[in-house]
């Protein structure tokens, strides 16, 4: 099996797994307490939870605070909602590209949507964000693209919103660990499963003097801000996989490079989806006109890939962002996509393009 869907979600690193198992452990061992709990077991655990809050936030730029929540989804919801007094409908402004995470999130707050349009690269048109609506009181741009790839220039649309009078919110989930932080947002969500992390577990960082709201009440953990007891062994897998990514950034962005060379030199006749020259090279979505991407899946089944974005397969949808590019709904029907990271070879990347080339050969 080759497993080409990092965009989806990455395998544990080792690294991460070690560290999490300590904090699994129970009855016998010492690892299970409750991180809130004022004796040893709980000061044990909480000191495991400041360790992982030390290393997660060095996936952030400096003054900040870092709060642990479920999912980069949970913290999306808790930048949109928190950020504003419940019922506010004052208007947002979100790039066409958005996670449904953040599109849909923007839908539900009930005020006026604004939808920044991209061009065919795939990257934001900046001439929208000089018009921004006055009283626009959120700018919502993601730092990489979850189904195309592309980088955008967060750190213009940033200084934009700021111009307006706007909080600029970065979902940075495929993006941190692999570039810089988005150094001009107010807040930023990131997602553990996404940089070789678990499931379970992701962060909102916000800015040192901004303050939010909780979208979640109870116990008043994560400063009041996220209430629930966490995990610290999820704590934990996270913040070993962050320092790993950091570590790992340059020869990890190297590697993906080369693989990404490779498959797009063995797929001739293809097309690539947006910018070939910014984008994050561990995503490559590709369309050859006329493919029956259903049947290529059904004939491939060695390789796990993905039928234009994770979160709209099966929909049978065509996906918002290749519409947002300008492909017509044939074209985004026959575009895949694969992701590849730090344990993907140059082996599986050959044996997969070779399986895809001939099960797409066979429909001619
Ligand atoms: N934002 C982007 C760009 C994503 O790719 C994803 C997941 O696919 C999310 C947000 C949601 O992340 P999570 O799975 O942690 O909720």
């Amino acid at each position: 099996m080759i497993y080409l869907d990092y965009q989806a979600t990455t395998p544990l690193a080792p690294e991460a797994r070690d560290a999490m198992l300590p904090w699994l452990d129970g009855p016998d061992g010492t690892g299970f307490g409750n991180p809130h709990s004022a004796h040893r077991l709980g000061r044990q655990a909480a000191a495991a939870v400041d360790l992982a809050r030390e290393q997660v936030a060095a996936l952030f730029p400096p003054g900040g605070t870092v709060i642990f929540t479920g999912s980069a989804t949970e913290a999306i919801n808790l930048a949109m909602r928190g950020s504003a007094p419940v019922g506010d409908t004052r208007p947002v402004a979100v790039s066409a590209i958005e996670h449904a995470a953040v599109l849909d999130t923007a839908r539900a707050l009930g005020g006026p949507v604004d939808v920044l349009p991209v061009d065919g690269e795939g990257i934001l048109d900046m001439t929208s964000l000089a018009q921004l609506r006055s009283g626009t009181r959120l700018v919502a741009v993601m730092q990489v693209n979850n189904e195309i790839g592309t980088i955008q220039p967060v750190g213009l649309a940033a200084d934009a919103a700021h111009d307006a009078g706007a909080l600029f919110l970065c979902d940075a989930v495929q993006g941190a660990g692999k570039l810089d932080a988005p150094a001009a947002a107010d807040m930023i969500a990131v997602s553990a499963h996404k940089l070789h992390g678990p499931k379970g577990i992701g962060a909102l960082w916000v800015r040192d003097g901004l303050a939010i709201e909780p979208i979640i009440t109870g116990g008043g953990q994560e400063q009041g801000l996220r209430s629930g007891t966490l995990s610290p062994a999820l704590c934990a897998g996270f913040g070993a996989a962050a320092s790993l990514s950091i570590k790992e950034r340059i020869s990890a962005g190297q590697h993906v490079e080369t693989l990404w060379k490779r498959l797009v030199d063995l797929l001739p006749g293809w097309t690539v989806n947006g910018s070939t020259a910014h984008r994050w090279f561990g995503n490559c979505n590709i369309r050859r006109e006329g493919l029956d991407v259903a049947r290529l899946m059904s004939d491939v089944r060695d390789v796990c890939f993905s039928a234009g974005s994770a979160c709209a397969s099966g929909s049978g949808r065509p996906s918002h962002v290749l519409k947002a590019i300008g492909l017509d709904v044939a074209s985004a029907k026959s575009s895949v996509r694969f992701g590849f990271g730090r344990y993907t070879d140059i082996a599986a990347i050959d044996h997969a393009a070779a399986l895809i080339r001939e099960a797409a050969a066979r429909q001619d």
